[in-house]
């Protein structure tokens, strides 16, 4: 070669082509590219070697034919299309550029090859790469914009035809600002700005109305040239957008398994947190990686859940640093992308796990019904709904539902869609804002009440632990109501244990018994007992209330100040329903003193009136026996002895017989006087000094003969041997020892009576004995009231009308004394009177006989005027005053009176009352004005206290009732000239 040709050799060995030169059949030349495009690893390799040999037989026609063409110089230059052969056997295509130059004097033919199959190669890529970029923008549903970075909109794409906001003349080549509304623009300006800083892709969401429904859509805005950027929209569906909330962003471990893989597919931010995996590193996995179960198990289980045949699930799951966790799993199918996969939420329960293993399924046997619950917000951050993530069985019976299943996993809004929004947002706040609440909450759905405890075990959860408290809030309403009605009814309520002791009592309990509430409770009602019942009484009580009946009576009961009253009882026994046995009884008892007393008043009014009914009719009998009987011998006698003539012997036997008739009368109207008196409280006590052995002695002597009539022997027993004087009332004494006396006469009939007294100690006993019928025991006590005989018969063998032991009795107690009576029926009587007297060494007083005496003998008086129209009691009081004066004249009339008094001087007049003309009171009146001095002792039938008084207050100096005794007019006589003095 030449120098020239040698920098021509130097050209071609560095050139970019393949060079080959061709002469004498032989390879002369090969530069470094042809080297490699034969795949040989020197020229040496090639040189000397016929080029033909490379030659693929496809190219070897026309490879001849052009160097045929070039040789015979019919063309200088020949560019051809050939296939070679390496020297590996791999085929080539090359296009040539041929022709013929002179080396060394000797033809030869350059080549210079352009390898076509790299560019063939890059030009099947770059097809195939548009092909598949095609189908990509095709598959991806997306709706491509070209805006630039002023926000003018250049071109778009939408292949799968999503609606657009506009039609797309409204649109190309306007700013996006005019286009869409302002929130969302502005959005996208903002997003552009930045993306223009930072020259990094821009994600953002935001939703349009179109054609009255909102739609969500997410788009990328990516750099792309300079002044443009490609915009990405992807219309989010409904559910998608959903899904993303509730699983992408929920604070739930959330998985979503491939069911006929068991290829995990996707898993959320809190499941891979949880697991410890990275996002790319789980969505590897399957879930046998994860699940400690065999793999025919888990098998099982997806099966399982895909169908519906269960949809919750206790597992183990490993993480990825190999610890093994206790879960519970809600899986349920779900299509997606319309490809069938679970979703799965996981809740990990190692912790409740463990404390179960420790506690005994305590979780679930709480009383509280627990619910664990996420929280759903809407894009807004608003809560919205709440799903429930875990429950326990007491969650099941407080809401009435069935199994855990129907639950987990459920929002509320499906279960329960009435649910008040305001729950939702409170939970809300104590889900998101970690907010502890604890509140009584009524819920309408159910109508119930719970009290709910609320909190946040973590940021977007919220536990609520509640008891069902319905029952204690109705019964709480119904206490309250019942509570205030006990606390008011004026009756007596009492609560007490099984054992009597009382836990409750009302406030008029307390007004009724005296005893404070304070005092009542922890007491037995006992201390209320009056000990008025007997023992059987209470232990039929008891017997009645622990057989579990109510007991109804009326109970004496004493209070606390010591006074008895009655009560209505009832007394019920409270039984436990479950086991039916006594807890406490409950006492109702109404105050019944009052209708008691009034009842008692009552029948007492009633026997009382029977009584007084039966003993008017006695009496009446009685009475008229009594008066008609000595009436009967005085009438009948005087008629004898006025109309037969009688020996002297029967006039004086008649005459006895009348006066004793007569003594009878006068004892009964003395005694019917005596009681009416006693009855009209006019009874005074007077002080007389009394010789008792005298009196007695006197009495004995009076009694005497009617005891030899019957029979008798009559002792007098005094046993005080001095002679004895007392100060008290005389009269009453001697009607007390008069009447005893009479008595043992009267009810004896064989035998004898004896009678006495005891001094001793300030008192004097009067003691009357008698051998007699005696009293029967049961009629010990009535025979001191009035009328009272212990035989009542009309034609009973005795006198009298059961009057005298009445007088008795209230002289006895007049003079504070008191009696005493032994007998029995045929066994006689002894009664015993005991009188407070005080012993006295003289008689002060003259007797009012000796006193008269005196008066008669010093001061006898000249006349006395007798006004008087009974002829019979004229001359009955003329008898008597004749022995204490010179004369008497009697007037029948007030006038004739009158008239005798204007004619003679009178010192002394004696008048009835009731007179023919005019009254006692006019003719006092008339002779007082006439002469001042004069002394009026009016004598009348009237004894009765008010007459009396009345007679005395118009002047009259003194008043004689009829029938009027010697004794009576000697003490007024006496009196009168004691006056006159
Ligand atoms: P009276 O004698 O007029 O019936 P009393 O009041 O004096 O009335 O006596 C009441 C009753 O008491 C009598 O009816 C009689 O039955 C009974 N009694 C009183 N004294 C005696 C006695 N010494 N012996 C038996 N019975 C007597």
């Amino acid at each position: 070669m030449q120098s020239n040709d040698f920098a021509f050799k130097e050209i071609m060995d560095i050139a970019p082509n393949p060079i080959f030169i061709y002469a004498d059949q032989k390879i002369i030349y090969v530069n470094h590219e042809a080297v490699k495009l034969i795949n040989a690893v020197k020229k040496e390799d090639l040189l000397g070697k016929p080029f033909i040999g490379f030659i693929h037989p496809d190219s070897i026609q026309s490879v001849t034919q052009s160097m045929k063409e070039l040789i015979e110089n019919k063309k200088p230059i020949v560019k051809l299309y050939q296939k070679i052969i390496t020297l590996t056997n791999e085929i080539i295509e090359v296009e040539v550029s041929a022709s013929i130059t002179n080396i060394n004097n000797q033809q030869a033919i350059i080549g210079i090859a352009n390898d076509l199959t790299s560019i063939k190669k890059l030009n099947k890529l770059l097809i195939e790469k548009d092909e598949k970029l095609t189908s990509i923008i095709q598959q991806i549903p997306h709706l491509l914009f070209f805006i630039t970075k002023k926000g003018i909109i250049k071109e778009f794409y939408n292949a799968h035809k999503i609606q657009l906001y506009t039609e797309p003349e409204k649109f190309l080549n306007k700013n996006i600002s005019e286009v869409l509304p302002y929130d969302v623009s502005a959005k996208i300006h903002e997003k552009i700005e930045t993306l223009c800083i930072t020259n990094k892709t821009q994600k953002i969401e935001y939703e349009l109305t179109i054609e009255n429904q909102t739609q969500h859509y997410q788009a990328y805005l990516i750099p792309y040239k300079e002044n443009e950027i490609l915009v990405s929209i992807l219309e989010m569906r409904v559910d998608e957008y959903l899904f993303k909330t509730l699983f992408t962003e929920s604070f739930s471990i959330k998985l979503i398994i491939d069911p006929t893989t068991g290829n995990i597919l996707n898993a959320n931010k809190a499941a891979c947190n949880f697991y410890g995996y990275t996002h790319d590193e789980i969505t590897h996995l399957n879930i046998n990686q994860i699940n400690t179960m065999t793999d025919e198990e888990i098998k099982i289980a997806i099966q399982e859940a895909k169908t519906g045949q269960r949809n919750f699930f206790r597992f183990k799951h490993r993480l990825k640093n190999g610890e093994i966790k206790h879960v519970e799993v809600y899986s349920s199918k779900l299509i997606l992308n319309n490809q069938e996969v679970l979703y799965s939420i996981v809740h990990d329960k190692t912790d409740v796990v463990l404390s179960e293993q420790k506690f005994k399924n305590l979780f679930d046997n709480l009383i509280e019904a627990y619910a664990l619950n996420e929280i759903i917000t809407d894009k807004n951050g608003k809560p919205v709904d709440y799903r429930f993530i875990e429950i326990n069985e007491a969650f099941l019976s407080l809401t009435h539902t069935n199994s855990k299943e129907e639950i987990i996993g459920k929002t509320v809004k499906e279960l329960w869609p009435e649910t008040e929004q305001y729950w939702i947002e409170i939970y809300g706040k104590v889900a998101l804002e970690n907010q502890r609440l604890s509140f009584e909450n009524y819920w309408k759905v159910l109508d119930r009440w719970y009290l709910v405890n609320a909190y946040s075990p973590q940021k977007g959860q919220f536990a609520v632990s509640f008891i069902d408290i319905t029952k204690l809030k109705k019964t709480q309403e119904q206490l309250l109501l019942f509570e205030k009605a006990i606390q008011n009814v004026p009756v007596s309520i009492v609560i007490t244990d099984v054992y009597g002791t009382i836990q409750y009592v009302n406030p008029y309990f307390s007004q009724i018994t005296g005893y404070s509430v304070q005092e009542a409770i922890g007491q037995n009602p006992k201390i209320l007992q009056s000990g008025k019942h007997h023992q059987d009484f209470y232990k039929q009580l008891w017997e009645t209330i622990l057989s579990g009946e109510t007991w109804v009576g009326e109970l004496y009961n004493k209070k606390k100040d010591g006074t008895f009253y009655w009560e209505s009882a009832r007394i019920s026994p409270i039984l436990n329903k479950e086991s039916n046995e006594i807890t406490n009884f409950v006492v109702v008892k109404l105050d019944v003193t009052k209708q008691k007393q009034m009842q008692e008043d009552l029948l007492r009014a009633k026997e009382k009136a029977e009584q007084s009914e039966k003993l008017k009719a006695n009496f009446l009998a009685n009475m008229s026996h009594e008066i008609r009987t000595p009436l009967n011998s005085i009438i009948g006698f005087t008629e004898i002895l006025k109309h037969t003539p009688t020996t002297e012997e029967e006039r004086q036997k008649y005459l006895h017989v009348i006066s004793q008739s007569s003594d009878r009368l006068f004892n009964l109207i003395n005694d019917i006087l005596e009681v009416s008196k006693i009855n009209a409280g006019e009874i005074k006590i007077e002080n007389n000094t009394i010789e008792v052995e005298k009196e007695f002695s006197l009495l004995y002597e009076n009694f005497l003969l009617e005891a030899q009539v019957k029979d008798l022997k009559l002792l007098l027993n005094p046993t005080y041997p001095e002679r004895l004087l007392i100060e008290t009332d005389k009269s009453k004494f001697l009607s007390i020892v008069t009447n005893l006396v009479k008595n043992a006469i009267k009810y004896t009939h064989k035998g004898f009576v004896e009678f006495g007294y005891v001094y001793q100690n300030e008192h004097i006993e009067i003691i009357v004995n008698d051998t007699g019928i005696g009293i029967p025991k049961e009629k010990h006590d009535i025979i001191f009231n009035r009328f009272m005989q212990v035989d009542n018969r009309a034609d009973k063998p005795y006198e009298g009308v059961g009057l005298g032991l009445s007088i008795v009795k209230a002289y006895v107690e007049m003079l504070h004394g008191t009696i005493e009576l032994s007998s029995e029926k045929d066994k006689g009587t002894t009664f015993k009177v005991k009188l407070p007297a005080k012993q006295q060494s003289t008689i002060e007083n003259q007797t009012q006989e000796e006193q008269a005496v005196i008066a008669t003998q010093h001061h006898p008086c000249e006349q006395i005027l007798i006004v008087e129209d009974d002829k019979a009691s004229a001359s009955l009081l003329d008898y008597h005053l004749s022995k204490y004066c010179k004369k008497t004249i009697v007037a029948d009339s007030v006038l004739e009176a009158l008239e005798i008094f204007k004619t003679k001087k009178f010192k002394i007049v004696f008048t009835d009352i009731k007179l023919p003309d005019m009254n006692g009171f006019e003719l006092i009146k008339k002779i007082k004005t006439v002469n001042p001095s004069v002394i009026v002792v009016a004598q009348s039938g009237f004894a009765m206290e008010d007459d009396i008084k009345a007679a005395l207050s118009e002047g009259f100096d003194f008043y004689l009732t009829k029938p009027i005794s010697e004794k009576a007019i000697h003490q007024i006589m006496s009196e009168i000239l004691k006056i006159k003095n």
